[in-house]
């Protein structure tokens, strides 16, 4: 049985894009992100093609993530915790799988000062230096040293911020993160990591000791104006349906929910068997490209439940059952998320469990 809506994922594409990582960023460190079920492309596949790649660590978010990691057998690489653990239990878990723990608050300290004074704990320390979402104020860190000296059993992983501006390449604020962030660490021991996918290729200065690619991996460019092709990056998934009717209307008929959009002239429509339950999203509007036989198609009418229609002019060799690509190699999964006002990151995310996933 041919599934309806196919993701194939290029493990191959992957590994090539962790190659990309280290040619930008040669003398770092690589801790790749395959949080949120590696952007929707299947976490256990992706960390495994990257443990073959011998990558040097993966981050999820929490341990949810990190177990099903643990359960899959990758029990080689280190896996940082980025949201760090709640519970004592959860910190207990962590030293039990030997998982690395992002910790971003004194609450978070005094959750792991309860384990016993043998328990070895991986620690990263995550630093505010501008995003304002986790982190210590930079001026906490004399109080983290002091921390750690207190706690001999605490391995220190280094000293991790985050940017909220690296794809903004006009703008002074990644700039001055990074020099708040080096000015509070003068000195400090202990590695340092700074930079997600546009901070490692788009500001040297953020390539330290480590680096934390996400959407780069996915072969997705994180910079406006650039797709992953010409940043040397191999889009990693194709999302694929298939025709499943072509009709013919005379000019003036709208076409579906809300009749939203009418024919100029006697054309061919053609349904996809793709929709909102399958990921993609309803805002997207009319004139978003689809491909159909190498041709770009213009989506036409509402996104619906299970189905969309296109204007089927630009590929009149079309047949019912052709394969309809959503997005992959020839069209960017960014550029289809700008129509949907989102970032590829989210259409990653959004797919349901109804697309069926294959990897090769
Ligand atoms: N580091 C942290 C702390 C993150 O939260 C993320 C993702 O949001 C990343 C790294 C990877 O970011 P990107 O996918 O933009 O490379």
């Amino acid at each position: 049985m041919t599934p309806r809506v196919t993701a194939t994922v290029d493990l191959a594409a992957i590994r090539h894009n962790l190659r990309v990582v280290r040619q930008t960023a040669p003398r770092s460190k690589v801790m790749a992100a395959v949080k949120a079920d590696a952007y929707g492309h299947g976490a256990v596949a992706v960390a495994r093609a990257l443990e073959a790649e011998q990558v040097d660590g993966l981050a999820v978010a929490c341990m949810e993530e990190a177990l099903k990691l643990r359960e899959a057998h990758l029990l080689h690489t280190p896996i940082a915790l980025l949201e760090g653990v709640i519970s004592i239990e959860e910190a207990a878990l962590a030293v039990y799988e030997r998982l690395q723990v992002v910790v971003h608050d004194h609450w978070q300290i005094a959750l792991l000062e309860q384990l016993p004074d043998s328990a070895e704990v991986q620690v990263w320390f995550k630093l505010d230096s501008g995003m304002h979402r986790l982190g210590f104020p930079l001026s906490d860190v004399p109080r983290l040293v002091a921390t750690l000296q207190r706690h001999p059993g605490w391995k220190l992983q280094g000293w991790l911020t985050h940017l909220s501006c690296a794809d903004e390449l006009d703008s002074p604020v990644t700039a001055q993160q990074i020099a708040v962030y080096r000015a509070a660490l003068e000195g400090v021991p202990g590695p340092r990591s700074i930079a997600n996918s546009a901070g490692l290729l788009a500001w040297p200065d953020a390539r330290v000791d480590w680096v934390r690619p996400g959407l780069m991996l996915y072969g997705a460019s994180p910079l406006p104006g650039k797709t992953g092709r010409e940043l040397g990056l191999v889009p990693a998934l194709t999302l694929e349906s298939r025709l499943i009717a072509i009709r013919e209307f005379a000019a003036g008929e709208p076409i579906g929910y809300g009749q939203t959009w009418r024919t100029p002239e006697r054309m061919p429509i053609g349904v996809v068997a793709v929709g909102y339950a399958d990921g993609v999203h309803r805002c997207l509007p009319s004139g978003t490209p689809l491909m159909v036989g190498g041709r770009r198609v213009p989506l036409v009418g509402r996104v619906s439940m299970d189905m969309v229609t296109v204007d089927l002019r630009p590929a009149p060799q079309a047949a019912v059952g052709d394969p309809v690509l959503l997005w992959g190699d020839g069209l960017p999964a960014e550029e289809v998320a700008s129509y949907a006002g989102t970032l590829a990151y989210e259409l990653f995310c959004g797919l349901t469990q109804r697309v069926r996933f294959r990897y090769r």
